[in-house]
């Protein structure tokens, strides 16, 4: 059987087996009997694509063209569909619709009707052999005897599981591990941990931290080799053509590279103040008038990482050494506001500062890390000013251990209609002698006793401190605070003037027009 026939036949078996380990057997198994040489093209079609990620080509037809007959010829293999497919994407000028259709269709006629389903399947996009990607990086790592992490590594710097097929194949594990970021492949950003003060930031940097300002734009990866220049977005969309600006800063003042550096941007108003996020947004979205956008909405950009400088990598260096790369790159030019510090006063002073010149508030990150593409964690901290809400008390559970016979963790609730609906909970911010006391008071108005959790008449009204606001499955608000604290006992506010779900909804989406986050699937740049 030919090694696509046998593809084939594979993309029946996955869909009949349900088990995701007699999959990832299956698929390893395939791509190990493959030559090398094959396995980039095999790892294409199983992604349901009919050209790799890293081909700008399209194929440009809606499905695979009908055709006569079926099996005429020599049985087809992968190089032969992959051929045809090139050829198609090819096609340019007058003809090219007709050319691509007519190239698919001689494909479709030496295949049998099996294989033509299949073709038609990765003609479209749609496999769905049930070979998520996760599964087909795993089945390549299996194959090439190469640790999983090693093989995700690759994946994430080259953007491309056919060449991390290839390059597994080919070098092995040892292959794998040399791979670096280049130019042209975007990496994912490294993203930031929330931190509440600085002192945790410094006690996980190992006593000295970076801070950088934090701006209240929207990310941007620029790569730059010669005279190409190409610019990313967050998650990874080419904004290349709306920001003309930002391409035209790279040609002007940037060395020749290969380079690749990580930055934000910001919408300025005339009077270059910054603008809100969606004004922001418009410029990323824009592909038609984008010299018309550029100078209506003119935009700062900040750099604050170098991750390839002169063609030299540098994702594993430590952060110090990319930021003099990045000093050096840029002339000292375009970067972000920055200070090395070594005590919580320190860092609160330029904090404050950070405020002070509008910003949402700091990065804090540690001199000595490595870039850790679409990582998440202690390296790189966010320290955000804290926002406060007036909630009101609805319940408070027993305290254990060192909290043991007060009321010490407060079930917190916004106003809902005539009702509260709980938004959080918090046994932060009180000192023992107001845990006390508030233990006496809410005792006093207690409706309801579980043991554990005592419901009290919604009287007491508390300022709260919280980081974020998120979305809750459990809560029927349907919102939850994070890192939330009591900040002051308001006795001087009565329960109706709590602030509603109303308001913390608002809230809650203003975060995301302001701040560079974004809900779940919510934003496209
Ligand atoms: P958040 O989106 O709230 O998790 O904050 C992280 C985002 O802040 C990054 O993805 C960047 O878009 C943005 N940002 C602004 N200034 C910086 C900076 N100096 N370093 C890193 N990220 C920054």
């Amino acid at each position: 059987m030919s090694d696509f026939a046998r593809l084939v036949e594979l993309a029946g078996r996955l869909e009949a087996t349900r088990g995701r380990l007699d999959k990832l057997a299956l698929l390893a198994e395939y791509l190990r009997s493959l030559p090398p040489d094959a396995v980039g093209d095999a790892v294409t079609f199983l992604s349901g694509r009919a050209l790799p990620v890293s081909d700008p080509r399209t194929l440009g037809v809606r499905g695979l063209p009908a055709a006569e007959g079926g099996g005429a010829g020599p049985p087809l293999t992968l190089a032969d569909v992959a051929a045809a497919f090139a050829e198609a994407a090819d096609a340019r000028g007058g003809g090219a619709r007709r050319a691509r259709e007519e190239r698919l269709r001689a494909l479709a006629a030496r295949a049998t009707p099996r294989e033509r389903e299949i073709l038609a399947r990765i003609v479209t996009g749609e496999l769905r052999t049930g070979a998520a990607e996760g599964l087909v990086l795993e089945a390549i790592a299996l194959m090439a005897g190469a640790p999983l992490a090693i093989a995700r590594r690759a994946f994430l710097l080259l953007g491309d599981l056919a060449a991390v097929a290839v390059l597994a194949a080919r070098g092995g594990t040892a292959a794998l591990e040399a791979t670096t970021a280049r130019v042209g492949v975007p990496l994912l950003p490294m993203l930031a941990e929330l931190a509440t003060d600085f002192d945790e930031a410094l006690a996980a940097h190992g006593g000295s931290t970076a801070l950088e300002y934090k701006y209240d734009g929207a990310r941007i990866q620029l790569h730059k080799d010669g005279d190409r220049v190409a610019v990313w977005s967050r998650r990874l969309s080419d904004v290349t053509r709306s920001l003309p600006d930002v391409v035209e800063v790279a040609r002007r003042e940037l060395p020749a590279g290969p380079l690749i550096l990580d930055g934000e941007v910001v919408a300025l108003d005339a009077a270059g103040r910054p603008l809100p996020f969606q004004e922001l947004m418009r410029r990323f979205r824009r592909v038609h008038e984008v010299e018309a956008a550029a100078r209506e909405l003119p935009l700062a950009i900040h750099f604050f990482d170098c991750l390839m400088a002169d063609g030299r990598p540098l994702i594993d260096r430590p952060y110090a050494e990319r930021w003099a790369a990045l000093a050096a790159a840029t002339g000292g030019r375009r970067l972000a506001e920055r200070a090395l510090v070594t005590s919580a006063a320190a860092a609160r002073e330029f904090f404050a500062r950070a405020l002070a010149a509008g910003h949402e508030g700091v990065m804090a990150k540690d001199p000595a890390s490595a870039y850790e593409p679409g990582g998440r964690g202690k390296r790189w901290f966010k320290v955000k000013v804290a926002e406060t809400l007036d909630c009101v008390i609805l319940a408070a559970d027993r305290g254990s251990g060192r909290r043991r016979g007060w009321l010490s963790n407060y079930h917190l609730g916004v106003r809902d209609g005539g009702a509260f609906a709980d938004v959080g909970k918090t046994f932060k911010g009180l000192t023992d002698t107001q845990f006390a006391a508030m233990t006496a008071r809410l005792s006093a108005l207690a409706v309801a006793d579980d043991g554990y959790t005592v419901s009290v008449r919604p009287e007491v009204v508390v300022e709260v401190a919280y980081n974020e606001i998120q979305k809750s499955p459990t809560y029927p608000s349907g919102l939850a605070l994070r890192f939330a604290r009591v900040t002051r006992i308001r006795d001087d506010k009565a329960p109706g003037q709590a602030t509603t779900l109303a308001e913390l909804r608002r809230l809650y989406e203003r975060q995301f027009a302001t701040k560079g986050g974004g809900p779940p699937g919510g934003r496209s740049a």
